[in-house]
């Protein structure tokens, strides 16, 4: 394998082994025998193969998948609730393997990897375990005479489509669930990074799933994802992604009406009045556009500020901004490493350059970093300021660590332009002041919002 160029910055390890399509139990190559390239985003270079599934492959999961439901959905809830516990616990024995997986695959910082994506995931599975034999039915009064009661019960067959900026957490707020209540389940995880949810696959059996209980199939969304999407006997479909894809995906659903839920983007404002404690707002404002190299489904990438009242604020911030240690993805001491490809790193780029040109002022960063002369895909965390809310990179989702900076002149006016958005994912507001924060949560039409804290998950 060739070296990387750069000081710092290790080349592709090459002890990483092909994934392979997860059916019935067992590792198998793609019907096609087509294999795709899966890179390492810090240098570039191809870390190794993966089988490319398709509409026949998905073929083979459904009926893998059906067979393995009448057993699943009948067997004591108890013992599906010790099997993801089992398999929560082979995620921890497994945690670095599956922590370095997912770092090579996508380029997150090993230490989020492992302190933030394998201890979560491994905690999902473990709640859900939980769950199995505490899902009631209802009865219902209703005239004499009769019996009425409502049973909960499993759908189906559940095709779980995932995005890559958290591979193995989104798999799991979608497998755990559904193994929990019965349903048998097909991952396809995504193209990008779809190898510690092989591994995952290779788990499940490995804690006792019956076959076919959980199938992973690897390959591209048109392909793959949307021969699951349109499967007449696939009964969900839970996504995770882009909104134009998810658009796909419900009209594909449409041929049997499957149920379908969809995560989808944002661009989130974060929200700091001058009365906020500044140090929490600070570390807040930071974590919650540069983890994961911004590549964040919340990520607080609008930051709104009082006009004329935040020049300490934006100056601290650039000063933290600047200090980000940006390096090699396997250096446990590395805060942020690349984006996952490379046509994400063109994406990201491409706003820099329209942010520019649109008239906003990068306060710091705003290009390519120096790093990607390695060939990898590295770009310079940016904190734009002088956004108007008319520009792209004030409307749309960067996904990338690039900032944006509002500035209000009354309230009436921040929640018009804080609810200016096809989004409405999450929002954060930062100040001392009760009445206000219970106003703003009220009026900002978000999912969630977070009220002195950013990003806060409890399951
Ligand atoms: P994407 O929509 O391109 O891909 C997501 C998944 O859909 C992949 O597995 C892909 O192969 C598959 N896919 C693509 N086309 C398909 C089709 N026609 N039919 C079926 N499947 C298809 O999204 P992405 O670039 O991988 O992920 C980034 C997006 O995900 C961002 O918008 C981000 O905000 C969002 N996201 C949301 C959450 C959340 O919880 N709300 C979490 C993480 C990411």
């Amino acid at each position: 394998m060739q070296r990387s160029s750069l000081p710092g910055i290790e080349p592709a390890p090459d002890d990483v082994a092909p994934g392979r399509l997860w059916i019935g139990g067992r590792a198998c190559e793609a019907a096609s025998g087509k294999t795709f390239d899966v890179d390492y985003p810090a240098t570039g270079e191809v870390l190794t193969r993966c089988a490319e599934g398709d509409q026949e492959d998905v073929e083979r999961a459904v009926e893998a998948a059906r067979k393995a439901f009448k057993g699943w959905s009948g067997a004591a809830p108890a013992e599906r609730g010790r099997l993801l516990k089992r398999l929560a616990s082979l995620m921890e024995e497994h945690a670095g393997d599956l922590a370095r997986l997912t770092t090579l695959e996508m380029g997150k910082p090993i230490r989020e990897a492992q302190n933030v994506d394998l201890p979560h995931s491994a905690a999902v599975f473990r709640y859900f375990g939980e769950w199995t034999d505490k899902v009631y039915g209802e009865t219902c009064p209703v005239d004499p005479g009769f019996l009425n009661y409502t049973l909960r019960e499993p759908l189906g067959v559940v095709a779980a489509i995932t995005a890559w900026n958290f591979p193995l957490v989104l798999a799991s707020w979608k497998l755990a669930p559904a193994l929990a209540m019965g349903n048998t389940v097909i991952l396809k995880p995504p193209e990008q990074a779809p190898l510690a949810s092989l591994k995952l696959g290779e788990l499940a059996t490995q804690a006792g799933f019956p076959a076919g209980v959980l199938n992973v199939v690897s390959g591209y969304g048109p392909t793959a994802g949307a021969a699951l999407a349109a499967h007449p006997q696939v009964d969900k479909v839970a996504f995770t992604g882009e909104h134009l894809t998810a658009q796909k995906i419900v009209q594909a659903s449409s041929g049997n009406l499957k149920k379908v839920s969809l995560e989808c983007g944002g661009k989130s404002p974060h929200i700091v009045f001058p009365d906020a404690d500044m140090k929490g707002a600070l570390g807040s404002v930071f974590a919650g556009i540069f983890s994961n190299q911004g590549q964040v489904c919340n990520a607080g990438s609008r930051l709104f500020v009082p006009a004329g009242e935040a020049g300490e604020f934006l100056d601290r911030l650039k000063d933290k901004t600047a200090s980000i240690r940006l390096g090699d993805p396997t250096d446990p001491s590395t805060e942020m490493g690349p984006l996952v490809s490379q046509d994400q790193l063109k994406r990201v780029l491409g706003y820099l350059d329209n942010g520019r040109e649109e008239g906003a002022q990068a306060l710091c960063g705003g290009s390519r970093s120096k790093l990607s002369e390695g060939g990898g895909y590295y770009v310079e965390p940016t904190v734009f300021t002088g956004v108007r809310p008319s520009m792209r990179i004030a409307r749309e989702e960067i996904f990338g660590p690039v900032l944006s900076v509002l500035e209000f002149d009354s309230e009436d006016q921040l929640i018009e332009q804080a609810n200016d958005t096809i989004y409405g994912l999450a929002a954060g507001i930062w100040t001392s002041d009760l009445g206000r924060a219970h106003r703003l949560a009220k009026a900002l039409q978000a999912g969630t919002v977070w009220v002195n804290c950013y990003n806060v998950f409890d399951l």
